[in-house]
């Protein structure tokens, strides 16, 4: 149990919000992709309707390594969220040596990684942090599995909440209380980095659709041959442990090409027929056919991964038609994970699905089962500030 905004009074006090800021930007430091920056918007506005007296935004960008890059400042983030609350956000260009910041009801503080005690979660760094403002909120879902200064740290000197979006995905993630059946695609690129993740799922769902890069691993240690497909050597004894395994549903067939490039000729095969020096690079047809007709019997869908090479045209193809498929089924879909949350956005259908998450390694530690250090945070500070 962690407060949410609703159980705050933000009444002339100064808010200071913890807010996924880490964003791409332009050569002259204009933020290229604000979906993050989108989902901040709602908590926002919420505090200032609620009467807060100044609201504080704090965040990073890229990894400064505790020094000042000129190319990482918050600047572009600035513009972007006063475009987007329609008000004027004021920037600092510190996040702790501060003049007075009684101007704007919006101001925004530099990047928190020029500091090295942002991530080292120094005492000294988190107290300065909190004696900016008199409430904490913590709404950068993305960065939650960290234990840094403004993440944790500030937490032990201020009351504080959950924001929103860190709701929403806390709340969309959480599977155990989901409609079943619950069926998981799991599409990722290394076996080894996936296992608990594999583990996890067996216990929630009902079946898990293997893609992505990790399936030849497991053709491998069915005894097929795989050509240049990737394969995680280490991984081919674990698995076989879930080869009989009857909710793991793997493909049948599979695109090949020579190489990895835009346009290359490729072909179709069945999985056992894959040639040698070709690389698998998505699944083939009649999985994506399968896939399909086992997702329409699916209440709940959760999806990691991409199942093939989407980067690269034409190995998008499969993970395109299941995410357009999808989206036509009435049931809960929630993708998790970076690069499934990017291929979902780059065919334009982040808004069809019921979630998509914002964290990557987040996301994927939450599925994982496990806790977050800004969550368990927020559970102990409603302890200590009643
Ligand atoms: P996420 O970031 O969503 O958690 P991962 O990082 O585990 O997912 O895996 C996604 C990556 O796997 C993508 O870069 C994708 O291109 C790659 N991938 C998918 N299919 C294949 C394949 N057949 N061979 C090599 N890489 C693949
Ligand atoms: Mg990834």
């Amino acid at each position: 149990m962690f407060r949410t905004l609703e159980n705050m009074d933000f009444e002339g006090k100064k808010v200071i919000v913890r807010i996924d800021m880490d964003v791409p930007l332009d050569e002259d430091g204009g933020v290229k992709d604000d979906f993050r920056l989108q989902k901040a918007i709602p908590t926002l506005k919420y505090l200032k309707e609620k009467g807060a007296k100044q609201i504080i935004i704090i965040g990073h960008i890229g990894r400064p390594k505790g020094e000042v890059v000129e190319a990482l400042r918050t600047t572009g983030v600035g513009k972007k969220l006063s475009e987007l609350l329609g008000e004027e956000v004021l920037k600092f260009d510190d996040c702790i040596e501060l003049d007075t910041l009684e101007t704007h009801k919006f101001v925004l503080l530099e990047n928190l990684r020029f500091h090295s005690g942002e991530k080292e979660n120094s005492e000294d760094f988190a107290k300065k942090l909190a004696n900016i403002g008199d409430i904490f909120v913590l709404d950068a879902f993305a960065v939650s599995h960290r234990d840094h200064a403004s993440i944790t740290g500030i937490q032990k000197y201020l009351p504080s909440c959950a924001g929103i979006q860190l709701k929403k995905e806390i709340e969309a993630l959480n599977i155990t209380d989901a409609q079943t059946p619950i069926i998981a695609i799991l599409g990722a690129a290394k076996v080894k980095d996936k296992i608990a993740l594999i583990e996890e799922l067996l216990k929630k769902v009902d079946k898990i659709l293997l893609c992505g890069g990790i399936i030849f691993t497991f053709f491998k240690a069915k005894g097929l041959e795989i050509g240049n497909s990737l394969l995680d050597e280490q991984s081919i004894e674990t698995a076989k442990k879930y080869l009989g395994n009857e909710k793991i549903v793997l493909p049948e067939d599979v695109v090949v090409a020579h190489e990895i490039s835009e346009g290359v000729e490729n072909k179709t095969v069945s999985i056992d027929q894959i040639p040698e020096e070709f690389i698998g690079l998505d699944v083939g047809e009649k999985t994506v056919a399968n896939f399909k007709e086992i997702l329409s019997t699916a209440k709940t869908i959760i999806w990691n991964g991409p199942m093939g090479k989407f980067e690269t045209k034409p190995f998008g193809k499969a993970t395109k038609e299941i995410a357009e498929f999808i989206i036509t089924l009435g049931a809960v879909s929630i993708v998790g994970g970076g690069d499934t949350t990017s291929a979902i956005r780059s065919f334009g259908l982040e808004n069809k699905f019921t979630h998509v998450s914002t964290g990557g390694g987040a996301s994927l530690e939450l599925l994982e089962g496990k806790t977050l250090p800004g969550i368990k945070a927020l559970e102990e500070n409603m302890e200590k500030f009643t």
